[in-house]
């Protein structure tokens, strides 16, 4: 699903990534962890194409997600390919506070050439999967941690991508409601066959993980 080789990353001079490489199966959940800084959140946003790599025609980057090159790829060609087939879920679940849960889930779904009836219908049963067909018609203020936290895990999944990318998705939630969102993780991939690469400060979900692997300081450790 992923196969990335000699990504490296510095900012005005600070090399955060120094030569990390990974493969990643599809089906696989492969946490990432490490201290504060060590990179990170750098290299998952390179691999969702949020963020490019230095130089990386100097260090024979490639970074291939269902066996396309994104090194290559033009910026408009690298956000269309993050559209169909990358999802991310964050720390912060950044839903727009003046829509509902069902608003949220549909909105990253009408970019490209959906039908909305296709993506109303998507973004319910996803709703109806996490337990909350009861409140799509909610504003995240009148939600729970926990609920506008799977409302962002419907969200990156409305547009079905192969792969998600999660930046300390239990952050921010109580440990009931974390232990919830892992179990969550564990059924959309037994029951979907859904590829997760998850950066997480939580020891019980690296732990939960196909694969752990520890970054220090812009490498992987062996
Ligand atoms: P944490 O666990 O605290 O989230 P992390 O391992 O995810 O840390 P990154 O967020 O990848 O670490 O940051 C790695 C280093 O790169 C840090 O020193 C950070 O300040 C720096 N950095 C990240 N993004 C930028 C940016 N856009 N501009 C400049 N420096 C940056």
């Amino acid at each position: 699903m992923i196969s990335a080789k000699n990504i490296f990353k510095d900012f005005k001079g600070l090399q955060v990534l120094k030569g990390v490489s990974l493969d990643v199966s599809e089906g696989e959940i492969v946490s990432i962890v490490g201290a504060s800084g060590a990179g990170k959140t750098t290299l998952l946003q390179i691999l969702g194409s949020l963020e490019k790599p230095s130089e990386p025609e100097k260090h024979y980057t490639q970074i291939r997600v269902k066996k396309q090159e994104l090194t290559n790829l033009s910026d408009a060609d690298l956000s269309k390919f993050r559209n169909e087939n990358i999802g991310f879920i964050f720390q912060f679940h950044q839903l727009l506070p003046e829509f509902t849960a069902f608003e949220n889930v549909c909105i990253p779904g009408y970019i490209g050439n959906n039908k909305k009836s296709q993506v109303h219908e998507k973004a319910k049963e996803l709703l109806e999967f996490l337990g909350l067909g009861h409140r799509m018609e909610h504003k995240p203020s009148q939600l729970s941690g926990g609920e506008q936290q799977r409302v962002s895990v419907a969200r990156a999944l409305i547009n079905q991508p192969s792969i998600l990318f999660a930046d300390e998705p239990s952050g921010n939630l109580d440990s009931k409601n974390a232990e919830e969102l892992h179990q969550l993780f564990f059924r959309l991939r037994d029951e979907f066959g859904q590829t997760f690469v998850i950066v997480t400060h939580n020891e019980e979900l690296a732990n939960m993980a196909d694969r752990k692997l520890v970054m220090t300081d812009g490498r992987f450790e062996i």
